[in-house]
């Protein structure tokens, strides 16, 4: 009997490659049209475009992996630059290509505008935290973390605020401190400078993982079914029944909202917080100093360069932008650009709820479900970060090991 996946996100695309990739036939559900979930292509105004940025850190090793495996190859597809964080009002920190932990260390030393006064703290703050393996003994804000640790000069307003939000999608105020110190343990904290390279696509995020994934299942006899919303789940002692199917184990890798209506025993009651990508195109020889921007402002936060003029504007995280109509938003953001220019065609995109919101003591469902033949997968699911492409990838590779144990019984 096949296995289900239930999703076609990075979470299911992940499942049904390791469970197809270990010789078991899996059966792909996909609602939308196409694979790739919350990260994925749109085809929009005769352009293709992706419905959000997404940024990927050389630490992502399960998604690389993952990549590789269905022939995407990410030396070739990605940019990868050593981590720099600049913004509009002249902070730089730029980490060089030296050994960890000097690249952070120099990093900060060099950093302009703060003083060495702030950048001694930093460090030995750093080096505090990564003694006590990252470990916090309690969960609290981000806010009240920094707080607590003296940071509340340049680097919070210009560096940890900001990372914060592009990270957890959650501002410091309300952002677990916890998942935000995992985030720092595993890229500006780690031993391997590698990890801490910023990759930026070259390509629309379809040809990253979704179309290479599908035509890899698709060639080794994977039933993928697009544009099939699955809307019943049933579960007996020796199969899973899929709107009348029999299967011999389920993985749901929806988004946990989505979970409720299939499976009600794993509901959660999580908050979410939205992000818009403002698409604003220029001529074609504007450009930023380097692709990854801190706006720092009043709504934009981040501003990615995709190359020919065009620019993609991030709003994260609830605010007063929400309320602004499409055409008055990009207005906005172009203003914030300030580029002496104005923008010959705009698009926006909002995911209204684009990311849990990552807070303190937020509680993660297991991958086993109270049913044995029912596994959940899913970036909420991968309880070490907060939403994240890699933290989808290993839930879906986890549930796809937990699930073959008993669909090789069945
Ligand atoms: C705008 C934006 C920017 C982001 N930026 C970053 C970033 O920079 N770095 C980063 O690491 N992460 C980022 N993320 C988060 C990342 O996109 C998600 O963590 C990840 O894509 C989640 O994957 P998933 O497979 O768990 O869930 P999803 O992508 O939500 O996939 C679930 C799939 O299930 C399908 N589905 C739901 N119900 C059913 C059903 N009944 N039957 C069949 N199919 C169903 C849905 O159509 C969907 O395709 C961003 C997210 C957004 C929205």
């Amino acid at each position: 009997m096949r296995t289900a996946v239930i999703g076609g996100g990075w979470a299911g695309i992940a499942a049904a490659v390791e469970l197809t990739g270990s010789g078991h036939p899996v059966t792909l559900f996909e609602a939308g049209r196409l694979l790739g979930g919350r990260a994925r292509s749109i085809y929009l105004d005769g352009r293709t475009l992706d419905n959000g940025q997404h940024i990927l850190l050389g630490a992502y090793r399960d998604t690389l992996d993952l990549m590789r495996r269905v022939g995407a190859d990410p030396e070739q597809l990605f940019e990868h630059h050593p981590l720099q964080v600049i913004d509009r009002q002249g902070f730089r920190l730029s980490l060089p290509k030296l050994p960890a932990p000097f690249n952070l260390a120099w990093g900060l030393l060099s950093s302009p505008g703060v003083s060495w006064r702030e950048k001694i703290r930093t460090a030995w703050w750093m080096e505090r935290i990564k003694r006590q393996g990252f470990r916090l003994p309690r969960d609290i804000s981000v806010a009240a973390w920094l707080d607590e640790a003296g940071q509340t000069g340049t680097l919070r307003r210009h560096l940890w605020e900001p990372l914060c939000l592009a990270a957890l999608n959650t501002p410091v105020t309300q952002a677990s401190a916890q998942l935000f110190a995992n985030v720092l343990r595993d890229s500006l904290g780690s031993p391997r400078r590698q990890d801490t390279d910023l990759l930026l696509p070259r390509v629309d995020f379809g040809q990253l993982l979704p179309e290479p994934a599908g035509r890899w299942l698709q060639a080794r006899n994977a039933d993928v079914r697009l544009g099939c919303r699955v809307r019943q789940l049933a579960a007996d002692t020796d199969c899973v029944v899929i709107d009348g199917e029999r299967f011999a184990a389920a993985i749901l890798a929806t988004a946990p909202q989505h979970v409720a209506s299939l499976w009600p025993a794993c509901a959660t009651d999580y908050a979410f917080e939205p992000i818009a990508t403002i698409y604003l195109q220029f001529s074609a020889t504007t450009a930023l100093p380097f692709p990854l921007l801190n706006l720092l402002g009043r709504h934009g936060q981040w501003v990615v360069d995709r190359g020919n003029g065009l620019l993609a504007c991030v709003v994260s995280g609830h605010g007063d932008w929400e309320a602004l109509p499409d055409d008055e938003l990009a207005t906005t953001l172009a203003g914030e650009l300030d580029l002496g220019e104005a923008a010959a065609w705009h698009k926006v995109i909002r995911e209204k709820r684009a990311t849990f919101s990552a807070r303190p003591g937020i509680r993660r469902p297991a991958c086993r479900t109270s049913h044995p033949r029912i596994f959940l997968a899913g970036d909420y699911t991968w309880d070490d970060y907060p939403a994240t492409l890699e933290g989808a990838v290993r839930s879906g590779r986890r549930a796809a090991r937990q699930a073959m144990a008993i669909a090789s019984a069945a």
